[in-house]
């Protein structure tokens, strides 16, 4: 597997959050290359072949060979992203716990384009309109992180233990992770939290994870795209 440094391929999306593709297996040929197994033809072929042969799979939902390319994403999120990300069963995690380490005090604060009002239409979302003074949202949740993090200062002062003491902590908080699945399973993570259903604040990783995944895979990412219009 070849490995990159965070920084080279993170993208940071909202106040302080980021996802970086940390390490992965395979390119595009790698699927062509694993289907070819069946007719036991372990040929080299071109790249214009194999990524022919990558699209007639992809159509044809044969999805095998698309979880021999392995990927592995590193997450600084707020929990409650991470509640929803964490849904995908087939992933490995590996997570940051506040049971040995101090959390830190950072906390999501939408931004105040962010504050829409709840959806009639939709019971689970956001409509597109803002609410009238969205400053005195953002001004209330920043009290309240800032409420909820002395009190969790205070309790650790108590000698009470580290997995106690961060239950007071909000919901915004963020935490950090290592999330590892096949190319298979992370385009299905694409689909449902790309998607204008899923919520604003997991789409903007889903969006980075996507352009992350171009930049690496720019044939099987195309090939995909266009089955996401059809
Ligand atoms: C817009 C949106 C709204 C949502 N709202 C809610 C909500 O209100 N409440 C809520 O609880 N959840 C909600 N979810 C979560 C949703 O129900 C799924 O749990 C989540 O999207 C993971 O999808 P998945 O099971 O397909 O993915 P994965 O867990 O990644 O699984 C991938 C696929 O593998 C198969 N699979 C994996 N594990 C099993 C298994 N144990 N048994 C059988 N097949 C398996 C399934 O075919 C599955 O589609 C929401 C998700 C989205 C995108």
């Amino acid at each position: 597997m070849k490995t990159t440094s965070l920084t080279e391929r993170t993208i940071f999306v909202l106040d302080y959050g980021s996802v970086a593709l940390t390490d992965w297996m395979g390119d595009d040929q790698k699927p062509a290359k694993i289907a070819r197994t069946s007719f036991a033809n372990k040929d080299e072929r071109t790249l214009e072949e194999d990524v022919k042969l990558a699209s007639y799979l992809l159509n044809a939902r044969h999805s095998t060979p698309f979880e021999f390319v392995q990927l592995e994403f590193y997450v600084v999120a707020p929990l409650f992203v991470t509640a929803q990300w964490h849904r995908h069963r087939t992933a490995r995690i590996n997570q940051i716990s506040g049971r040995y380490k101090e959390m830190e005090d950072r906390f999501y604060v939408p931004d105040i384009n962010r504050c829409h009002r709840q959806s009639k239409s939709n019971k689970q979302g956001s409509s597109i309109d803002l609410i009238d003074n969205p400053e005195q949202a953002r001004k209330a949740i920043e009290v309240a992180n800032q409420v909820a993090f002395n009190l969790y200062k205070e309790l650790l002062k108590t000698g009470i233990a580290k997995e106690l003491a961060r239950i007071v902590l909000p919901v915004n908080t963020y935490t950090e992770f290592y999330w590892g699945n096949s190319l298979h399973n992370t385009l299905h993570f694409l689909s449902l939290r790309m998607d204008s259903h899923a919520q604003y604040e997991i789409r903007v990783y889903a969006n980075a994870m996507h352009k992350l995944l171009t930049a690496q895979f720019p044939n099987l990412m195309k090939i995909w795209d266009g089955l996401q219009l059809k």
